[in-house]
């Protein structure tokens, strides 16, 4: 085995070492059942890892994640994990979770070409496509944060109407869909509020969280045009301020 691999066992051998002694009888405790109240659908980027960044244990959160955290109806396998997390573990959350400046999402966004995934993208691009004259209106650097959260939108509204999720809530499952995002330049999850726990409230949710981000990202752009007008007026060429400028809206 390479020395760059039998590393990681090393690693393994001091973290299983570390949690047992941490917390005695922690994995033959697991052996019996799993009893995750929550399901995370990701990103595959290695920089957002599920478990670390909400801390939480193994045996505590049921993960799948993909590139550009979809959830496409076809896609057996998202459709298996999320079968397998309602009907059988009785998950009371699933939570899907987009990040600031996806790669995925980026790609999708400009129509850069990398190989098979661009298929599997296509399915972002749909989502451009339905918000383009909104995401048109936003500056270049800006336009990628924002598909983010309307693909965050999308996806969280496509976890609603599978049959899975419908046909629990028809027989009084408690199960809430959330869709959230992850900022990498400082670590912090962002709720964008679409919480749906009926199908009722689906469609209002939708519209609720649609009207919020288009007005979030419209004063967003608003603020940085006023900052820019201001340097300008001082004359200041500061890389801090115009860094900071191009970090808006807050909530990235
Ligand atoms: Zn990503």
């Amino acid at each position: 085995m390479s020395r760059e691999l039998s590393e990681l066992f090393d690693r393994n051998r001091q973290w299983a070492a570390s949690t047992e002694a941490r917390s005695p009888g922690f994995f033959t405790g697991l052996l019996s059942q799993q009893s995750p109240r929550y399901m995370w659908l990701g990103c595959a980027d290695s920089r957002v890892p599920a478990n670390e960044l909400v801390d939480l244990l193994p045996g505590e959160l049921f993960v799948h994640r993909n590139v550009a955290n979809l959830l496409v109806h076809s896609d057996l396998n998202a459709l298996s994990v999320i079968q397998y997390a309602v009907d059988v573990l009785g998950v009371q959350h699933i939570i899907v979770v987009g990040h600031s400046k996806c790669g995925g999402v980026r790609a999708a966004l400009d129509n850069h070409r990398s190989g098979l995934v661009d298929n599997w993208l296509r399915h972002v691009q749909d989502v451009r496509d339905t918000h383009e004259a909104f995401l048109s209106g936003l500056p270049d650097e800006l336009r990628i944060d924002a598909l983010v959260e309307l693909n965050v939108l999308e996806q969280s509204r496509n976890v609603c109407r599978t049959t899975i999720v419908r046909d629990a809530w028809q027989r009084g499952q408690s199960v809430a869909v959330h869709g959230w995002v992850y900022g990498l330049h400082d670590g912090l999850l962002r709720d964008m509020a679409i919480t749906a726990s009926a199908h009722e409230e689906v469609a209002d949710a939708y519209d609720v969280a649609l009207a919020s981000l288009r007005q979030r990202w419209r004063q967003a752009v608003r603020q940085r045009a006023s900052r820019t007008t201001s340097t300008e007026a001082s004359g200041s060429t500061s890389p801090i301020s115009s860094t900071v400028s191009s970090r808006a809206p807050s909530s990235l």
